[in-house]
């Protein structure tokens, strides 16, 4: 654990890590920088920035036939890191998808993190694009994050798809997604685990695991990651439920499971705020029972939501 330096605080308590998302294109930065400055003087131990696949819009032509082009409604995961890193100082860990890349493209990614000092990643498969059951790699590029991973390790030892004279080792630390309550296309649990111990083989160093609202699915799984001899870091994702609607749409996103007693007590409430206040009880509560299991770091999904995620950070503050 010491090797992750990010997960290291002055005083000996439990970092607290965020996921943001890039603006919608279009947007600029105003959303993020309002973010960052009304945190105040805390900082994060890392901001982990998401990656979002293009999906295929028609561009209709006044004359001519009507096409169809890539977009990314999400772009900028690169610059959002670079702005967070030199003007803030902070530790950023850049989203690293295999979807939508070839090899070589995640190669030209790669160089430039590289060379704007960017040493960790998360690298993840992607899902499906909007449309396809199923999901498709791009031609040439990795099917499973495990490949990826395999590609950053070898770039970690001066190896490039194409050999270069005298090439320079990267050295990236590698994390890796994790799913508590098993990803939603494995055949089993313990294929699923294993397939997670594959990518800590090809060298990732870190785990952070997909949003879960009852501790003991976590608690199962680190033991069942241990008993497999899965050592690195496993670092728990939690989701602040901010409305009623989200009792349906994360289960069936994330593949997650809604504690009863949390959807009574949100189907009671009589409008969004108090749901909110619902959603932030619980997360602490749940925040506070991993910090006792000994959690090497809480990492909040925030959606980029700072009104929200202060009443977190208050919580755990005081
Ligand atoms: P993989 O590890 O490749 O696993 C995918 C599935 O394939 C699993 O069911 C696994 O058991 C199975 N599998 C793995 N290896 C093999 C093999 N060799 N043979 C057969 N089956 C195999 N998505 C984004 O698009 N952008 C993001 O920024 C993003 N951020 C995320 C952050 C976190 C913390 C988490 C938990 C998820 C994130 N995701 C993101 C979602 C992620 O891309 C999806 O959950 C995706 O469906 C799986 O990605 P993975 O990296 O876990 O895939």
């Amino acid at each position: 654990m010491a090797e992750m330096e990010l997960l290291e605080t002055s005083d000996g308590s439990t970092p607290i890590s965020i996921e943001i998302l890039p603006p919608n294109r279009g947007l600029g930065l105003d959303g993020i920088h309002g973010f960052f400055q009304g945190l105040g003087d805390w900082k994060p131990a890392f901001v982990s920035v998401t990656y979002h696949q293009a999906h295929k819009i028609d561009v209709i032509e006044a004359e001519g036939p009507d096409t169809q082009i890539w977009n990314r409604k999400k772009p900028g995961t690169l610059g959002v890191c670079a702005m967070l890193k030199f003007q803030y100082g902070l530790k950023v860990i850049p989203h690293l998808i295999c979807g939508g890349f070839s090899r070589f493209e995640s190669e030209d990614f790669l160089v430039d993190l590289d060379y704007l000092g960017m040493e960790n990643v998360l690298v993840l498969r992607g899902d499906p694009k909007k449309g396809d059951g199923e999901f498709k790699p791009h031609s040439g590029g990795n099917q499973y994050a495990s490949e990826l991973v395999a590609q950053i390790s070898s770039l970690n030892k001066g190896n490039y798809l194409e050999e270069v004279k005298e090439a320079k080792p990267t050295n990236f630390k590698i994390g890796v997604a994790g799913y508590p309550e098993m990803h939603r296309e494995a055949v089993d649990f313990k294929v699923d685990i294993l397939n997670l111990k594959h990518k800590v083989d090809e060298g990732a160093s870190f785990i952070i695991t997909q949003m879960f609202f009852e501790n003991k699915y976590f608690f199962e799984f680190v033991k069942k990651c241990r008993e497999v001899g899965i050592t690195v870091p496993i670092i728990p994702g939690l989701k602040v439920l901010t409305s009623k609607r989200q009792l349906e749409v994360l289960p069936d996103l994330f593949h997650t499971k809604m504690p009863a007693s949390l959807i009574e007590e949100v189907n009671a409430c009589e409008n969004r705020e108090q749901v909110i206040e619902v959603g932030v009880k619980h997360a602490l509560e749940q925040a506070r029972g991993l910090v006792e299991f000994g959690v090497p770091c809480l990492h909040f999904f925030t959606m980029n939501d700072l009104t929200t995620f202060s009443k977190v950070l208050d919580g755990l503050r005081s």
